[in-house]
């Protein structure tokens, strides 16, 4: 029986891990994580991955490597949909599948679904298929999930509070993080895209972090309710089929609507199918619905983006939004 699973720190992980660590937990299993992404953990996963996968994906590969020798199991659900509504990109359907296919000698993976379209209790068909997998009653799975839920309605919280994913899963922890600050007369910037890009320091070239610097006060997707996002994904003329990709659209136009906000960056992967989509139609609305007067840049991340590179054009835009305030004055 598993004792210890692995838990990748890569594309689901900002959205769910403390859901799925109070779960596990609660059943008296030990949750091994990724270490924090490098270039070699990059480079393995980009060597292993199907050659035309995105940069997530194949940085996923390379998590998923570092825990090989570490745990009795990797825990690689196949994502479908978490809500009646949308559906998860295809390669987080395949995602066990490309895993199998292109890691060979790994520790069983437990590939349990994660559809949450037919019912109301969201992940909780998963965690009674995990419950039987790992010889535990009923009753301890419905524990669990419970405790799960609980863990993560309080991390939603911290989220909507202004705390970055890693901020408040520290402080779940019970760690000292300090609250969120905003600096009074300094530039708004609405950072979005698919969490996994955008809070991967590696693979982001820590493009929150640089911002902070430029003491620029940020605003991100997870700030703002899920559902709410849903709703504001409604004002593109038909809903996208892709989950993240509602959401990253939603938080596009919740921003729009906020007057302090002085431009919008989007974070976008070099490779991603539904980005291309997403990016095109956020430039196109920004510009519709705010008359030109919303800033907006894409950065696009790929493994040979170069942090030079990006730092001259996040300073480039900064200093063309201070520039703009100016004259707006
Ligand atoms: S949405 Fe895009 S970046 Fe995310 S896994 Fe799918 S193809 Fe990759």
């Amino acid at each position: 029986m598993a004792s210890h699973i692995g838990f990748p720190t890569a594309l689901f992980y900002y959205s769910h891990y403390p859901f799925w660590l109070a779960f596990f937990n609660r059943l008296g299993i030990e949750v091994v994580t990724s270490p924090k992404t490098t270039k070699a953990i990059l480079d393995d996963g980009s060597r292993e991955a199907v050659a035309d996968a995105c940069i997530p994906i194949k940085l996923y590969h390379g998590h998923v490597l570092t825990l090989k020798d570490k745990v009795d199991a990797i825990f690689i659900p196949r994502m479908v949909k978490i809500n009646r509504r949308t559906t998860f990109c295809p390669k987080f359907l395949g995602l066990p599948d490309m895993v199998r296919a292109s890691l060979p000698h790994l520790p069983p993976i437990i590939d349990l679904q994660v559809d949450a379209s037919r019912g109301l209790l969201g992940f909780w068909p998963t965690c009674r298929g995990l419950a039987d997998l790992l010889g535990r009653t009923r009753r301890e799975a419905w524990s669990a999930y419970l405790e799960g839920r609980h863990h993560h309605h309080a991390y939603q919280k911290l989220l909507q509070a202004g705390y970055l994913p890693l901020q408040a899963m520290a402080k779940l922890r019970g760690e000292t993080v300090d609250a969120p600050a905003r600096t009074p007369g300094s530039l708004n910037l609405a950072v979005l895209g698919y969490p996994y890009q955008v809070y991967d320091q590696y693979i982001s070239l820590d493009i929150i972090g640089k911002l902070k610097k430029l003491q620029v006060n940020i605003w991100t997707m997870e700030m703002i309710n899920p559902a709410r996002l849903y709703r504001l994904s409604g004002r593109l003329p038909k809903r996208l089929f892709w989950h993240y990709s509602n959401l990253v659209l939603g938080a596009a136009y919740y921003y729009l609507r906020q007057e302090n906000i002085d431009g919008i960056i989007h974070v976008t992967a070099f490779g991603c199918g539904p980005d291309a989509m997403v990016d095109k139609i956020m430039e196109l609305d920004i510009r519709k619905f705010s008359r030109g007067q919303i800033p907006f840049m894409s950065v696009s991340i790929d493994e040979q983006t170069g942090d030079a590179g990006i730092t001259t054009r996040l300073e480039a835009f900064i200093d063309m939004l201070h520039q703009k305030r100016r004259g707006n004055r």
